[in-house]
């Protein structure tokens, strides 16, 4: 398999190194900008499996790096990963609403870099669980033609909204998403959650899932993920 193309937009010379340091050393082709618009015009020129994106940059910011990103049909389909500041977690939140796979928050470690990389490129080749697909997290079996969801073999007894919620989040493994975002993927049919109603509805599924309760991960002002392998 060739190596994975990575392309770096930071302003901060000593992480856009260390991150650069990092990579290479992994093994991946890495292309680094200081910039948003050069940063744009190379992620154009010669698409890459990923991106790195600061959201704190000089010129066009982050933000509008992956608004234009996700806009353009060339581009659309590469994953981005927002590095933020600490306390940004409203700028987060935006991020991921514009199209953001997921964020890293500074200062990281290398090793946890290296990860969300892995699992992002990861999900790029392993296609998510079709409509109907049971999923299967140890014990825990959902199974969508049923709308059911049981632990070793005994059925939750789940509202239509606790179920919606949790095949969502499950068939997304990792995958963090935002209150907004949850609200928007499952609302159905005579079923509509307000992002406020989205807390008490996890905590609500989180004891009726018992010991799985945990898999439903909070992401500390951002939202919530289903906890990866
Ligand atoms: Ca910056």
């Amino acid at each position: 398999m060739p190596a994975a193309k990575i392309t770096i937009i930071e302003d901060e010379e000593d992480i856009r190194q260390l991150v650069r340091y990092n990579l290479e050393k992994e093994g991946y082709l890495v292309s680094s900008h200081e910039s948003g618009e050069v940063g744009l015009s190379s992620i154009k020129s010669d698409p890459p499996d990923l991106v790195l994106l600061d959201l704190m940059l000089p010129g066009i910011d982050g933000m509008e790096v992956c608004r234009r990103l996700k806009k353009d049909a060339a581009t659309r389909d590469i994953p981005v990963i927002i590095l933020s500041a600490k306390g940004e977690e409203a700028d987060i939140v935006a991020g991921l609403e514009q199209g953001a796979d997921d964020y890293l928050s500074k200062p990281f470690s290398p090793k946890i870099l290296l990860a969300r990389i892995h699992t992002i490129l990861r999900r790029v080749t392993q296609p998510l669980p079709g409509e109907n697909d049971v999923i299967q997290v140890d014990e825990l079996l959902i199974e969508p033609r049923k709308f059911s969801a049981s632990i070793s073999g005994k059925m939750l007894e789940l509202t239509a909204g606790d179920y919606r919620l949790l095949h969502f989040l499950a068939s997304h493994r990792g995958w963090v998403y935002t209150r907004y975002q949850i609200v928007d993927a499952i609302r159905g049919e005579g079923y509509v959650v307000t992002e406020r109603a989205i807390d008490v509805q996890v905590a609500g599924l989180r004891k009726k899932l018992g010991e799985y309760g945990h898999y439903i991960q909070t992401v500390r002002g951002v939202g919530y993920r289903f906890k990866d392998t």
